[in-house]
């Protein structure tokens, strides 16, 4: 039998800046899925896998993050968290702030956060403040607070969040033997597309933006290339397809409502050195993509998530997808967390019957 999974930190220590002395807060995070996904393959001309984020403990790439980044701050001797979240960060900033026993503190927007992941912060004991405002002025927030009083700002500019993340492309390379020609994935605040560009740098022996300004222990390549990266916003929220900050990003894909990414010139760097692009999709082709995943390849995700997908299926429809390519999309949060969204004004009413084999095969068409 396989050795178990033992969670980000010890999967990675050696490339990872923690001293084997220093105690990991984990929920066993990370040896996600990676999937081949043949309808996507068909639609594309290309191989693609999608690496499901989703199967993460609280049920989103966060918790990469959250390990590595709750960890130091228990290192560090503080005791207590803040950050500002479109759900997903609180969701996981409080799950690992419980496992460890801090205190954490969640600046949410006014009414926009998906019910599963409200209920996530609530029941793992956050304590939660609204915001009268979006989530840019939440981060706002949160940076201030943590710099003028002893709480740790948890959010995807502490650079330890994306020290774990980046642990999501070695997974990836570790899997397909080498890296994709391409990688998608959805873009919001911009950590996780500058996170996947460090992994895969690293693995490839060289460093990024990200890499030079924390540096992390590393050993030498693994494999020699890296692949293209293509980010994806959603257009009413796409201010690196614009190049301008987007004052009222709005979008159904909340967790990538952000119209001022924090890690603006990481993602820069990154689409730019790996010959990528970040485009937009629009929410019509995001709930397409979430609904095909979901009924071809059986991942069911939320919406923000199925725009790494939605960008690649664009891109097939403008004749930009390389016949043959090893594309990964990450499929970054699980859809459990907004069912609202996914069931739209579909009807939630079956249809009753008595159970009885012959009015029940009759209903279903079978007698
Ligand atoms: C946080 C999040 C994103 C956006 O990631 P960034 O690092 O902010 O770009 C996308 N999808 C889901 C499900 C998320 O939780």
């Amino acid at each position: 039998m396989a050795a178990p999974w033992r969670g980000v930190i010890a999967e990675y220590a050696d490339r990872l800046p923690f001293e084997p002395e220093e105690h990991a807060i984990t929920l066993l995070e990370g040896g996600t899925p990676l999937i081949e996904a043949p309808a996507l393959s068909e639609a594309t001309g290309a191989e693609v896998y999608v690496k499901v984020e989703g199967a993460n403990p609280t049920g989103s790439f966060k918790d990469r993050g959250m390990t590595t980044a709750i960890s130091k701050v228990v290192s560090n001797g503080s005791q207590a968290v803040v950050c500002a979240s479109t759900g997903n960060t609180s969701a996981s900033a409080a799950a690992y702030a419980a496992r460890a026993g801090l205190r954490c503190i969640v600046a949410l927007p006014v009414g926009k956060i998906a019910a599963g992941k409200l209920a996530q912060a609530i029941v793992h004991g956050a304590e939660l403040v609204q915001v009268d405002g979006n989530f840019d002025d939440c981060l706002r927030l949160a940076r201030a607070l943590a710099h003028a009083y002893p709480v740790s700002l948890v959010n995807s500019v502490n650079p330890y969040r994306l020290q774990g993340q980046k642990t999501a492309a070695f997974e990836i390379v570790d899997a397909l033997g080498c890296a994709p020609d391409i990688h998608a994935l959805p873009v919001g605040n911009a950590g996780n597309i500058s996170a996947y560009w460090m992994g895969y740098s690293e693995y490839a022996g060289m460093t990024t933006a990200a890499s030079l300004d924390h540096p992390s222990a590393r050993r030498g390549a693994v494999v020699s290339t890296r692949p293209r990266m293509w980010g994806f916003q959603a257009e009413g929220a796409a201010p690196f397809v614009k190049d301008a900050v987007v004052e009222n990003p709005e979008t159904i894909a909340t967790a990538i409502r952000i119209g001022n990414p924090a890690s603006w010139a990481y993602a820069t760097a990154a689409r730019d050195d790996s010959g990528g692009l970040i485009d937009a999709v629009s929410d019509a082709d995001i709930l397409d993509a979430q609904a095909l995943l979901a009924s071809e390849v059986g991942v069911f995700v939320e919406p923000a998530s199925a725009a790494s997908v939605a960008g690649v299926l664009k891109k097939a429809r403008a004749g930009q997808v390389p016949s043959g390519a090893l594309i990964v999309c990450t499929v970054t949060g699980n859809g459990l967390k907004d069912t609202a969204t996914a069931l739209g004004e579909r009807e939630l009413d079956p249809t009753t019957v008595p159970a009885e084999l012959e009015p029940a095969a009759a209903l279903l068409g079978l007698a």
